[in-house]
């Protein structure tokens, strides 16, 4: 500090209003953060969000009886979030959804694999290929210094690029395979060798046909997330929690061990801020910019309506093909039903590579479903949305420098989690929920 140098700590304390804790953040490690907080016997936190509404990116749109989300957003009703918001769970829609993937050769099939069409489908001599490709990556090619060599290692590196995977991943990473971090990739990409290990292989085998998830997947409620996520808010706030949304939030001092949150129409303190914002947020919000901006992938969600042959039955594809900026689409009509008689859906597309542009991003995505015997008939782009900082990118060295990042924020003495806050690509709110509660060394319920 200090920018109130003058002022005695009791005169500054007397001239705002105090917290018990202070919440950057209004997503899923925001309320989970401020649950646990009160749970554990605070009785005043204050959550704050430049945005104007609760659930962070968890966002929706809808327009003219349709309703999107900006990317595929499926819940479970075994979440450790329920926990926290047991009112949450009436409101969710239950839904069966079915998932699949287009691969290089323009097929609808098996996610994230299939043994039958990308394998055997291969004819004889490809097959061979690719199972002498798998031998030799075992034998020789053990030295695994990134992403691209883990899945090589796995499923030999001609199944990589068969199977589209390789695409894929350079899709959803957002750089190419060999710039990201091998230790992100052995976290993140657990399931190609639990599902590529010669033991798990023999297991499954043996094993008598594997149950199905026994939880009920859901989708939120029509009326959308901010519906939802008021219930929770209402808990939140009966047990002392208040909000400030829409927030100018323009500084973070530390006066004689407490900090003061200066907003632009209020200066709130507290003992304690926990931080679930962008760490460059954090770090400018604290004057302790690091120079640094840890890149994330900006995502374009492309809303459509359609009617005609769409070309597959499942509710939500993933893009394996060589070619395409999108990644992912999801069949909201399949949970909500058809509008005037039309499906909607949304497109999910990496802006990185469409140069951050929506014209770009619908024209790549109308060239490629084309091109590939997609949605025949008549489809229509009734809005879209660009989402900065929707999940990290994982190149080389981005792990170490968030790590040091969020420990100079904690030497300061903020606590800094969750996805923006931890930089880390939670994929689910349940894991949300269970880091924001590990990162505050609480156990719910103890
Ligand atoms: C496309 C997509 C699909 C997902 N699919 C699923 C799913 O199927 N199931 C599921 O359970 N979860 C899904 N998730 C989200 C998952 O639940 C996340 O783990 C969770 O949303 C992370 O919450 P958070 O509070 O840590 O961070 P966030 O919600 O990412 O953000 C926290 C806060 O950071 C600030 N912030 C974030 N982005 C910006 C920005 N661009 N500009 C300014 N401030 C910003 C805001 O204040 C925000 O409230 C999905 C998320 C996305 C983006």
């Amino acid at each position: 500090m200090d920018n109130a140098d003058h002022l005695t700590v009791s005169d500054v304390i007397s001239q705002t209003e105090q917290f018990d804790a202070i919440v950057l953040g209004a997503g899923i490690s925001g309320l989970v953060s401020a649950s646990v907080l009160l749970r554990d016997g605070l009785r005043r936190v204050l959550i704050v969000d430049e945005y104007d509404h609760i659930g962070g990116n968890h966002i929706d749109w809808s327009c003219g009886g349709y309703t999107f989300d900006i990317g595929s957003l499926i819940f479970q009703d075994d979440s450790p979030l329920l926990a926290h918001f047991p009112e949450l769970l009436p409101l969710y829609i239950p839904i069966e959804p079915r998932w699949a993937r287009l691969n290089p050769q323009g097929m609808i099939t098996t996610y994230p694999i299939s043994v039958r069409d990308d394998i055997f489908g291969a004819g004889i001599a490809e097959t061979i290929r690719i199972f002498a490709s798998v031998i030799y990556a075992r034998l020789f090619q053990r030295n695994m210094r990134n992403a691209r060599e883990f899945a090589r290692y796995w499923i030999g590196s001609r199944l990589l690029y068969r199977s589209g995977l390789e695409s894929y991943m350079k899709r959803f990473y957002g750089i190419a395979t060999d710039g990201i971090d091998i230790d992100l990739a052995r976290k993140r990409m657990l399931w190609i060798s639990e599902h590529a290990s010669i033991r798990n292989l023999i297991g499954r085998a043996l094993k008598r046909k594997q149950q199905g998830p026994t939880n009920r997947q859901m989708a939120r409620p029509k009326q959308g997330f901010q519906f939802l996520y008021s219930a929770a808010a209402e808990r939140l706030k009966r047990n002392g929690a208040e909000f400030q949304l829409a927030a100018d939030m323009q500084a973070i001092d530390k006066i004689g061990g407490q900090f003061q949150l200066q907003l632009k129409d209020r200066i709130v303190t507290s003992d304690r801020i926990i931080s679930t914002i962008p760490i460059h947020m954090a770090e400018r919000l604290c004057r302790r910019d690091s120079g640094r901006k840890l890149e994330t992938i900006t995502l374009i969600g492309l809303y459509f309506s359609f009617a005609g042959d769409r070309g597959f039955s499942q509710s939500i594809i993933y893009n394996f093909s060589h070619q395409g900026a999108w990644k992912r689409l999801t069949m909201y009509s399949d949970f909500y039903g058809l509008v005037d008689g039309r499906e909607y859906f949304t497109a999910e597309v990496i802006g990185n590579h469409v140069g951050g542009s929506t014209e770009r991003a619908e024209r790549d995505f109308r060239d490629h479903v084309h091109t590939n015997g997609l949605f025949r008939g008549d489809l229509r782009l009734e809005g879209s949305h660009v989402l900065d900082e929707a999940y990290p990118i994982y190149s080389k060295g981005a792990a170490l420098h968030a790590a040091e990042a969020i420990r100079q924020l904690r030497d300061f003495g903020l606590e800094s989690l969750g996805r923006q806050g931890g930089f880390n690509y939670q994929p689910t709110a349940r894991a949300s929920t269970v880091e924001a509660e590990a990162a505050l060394r609480i156990s719910v319920g103890s």
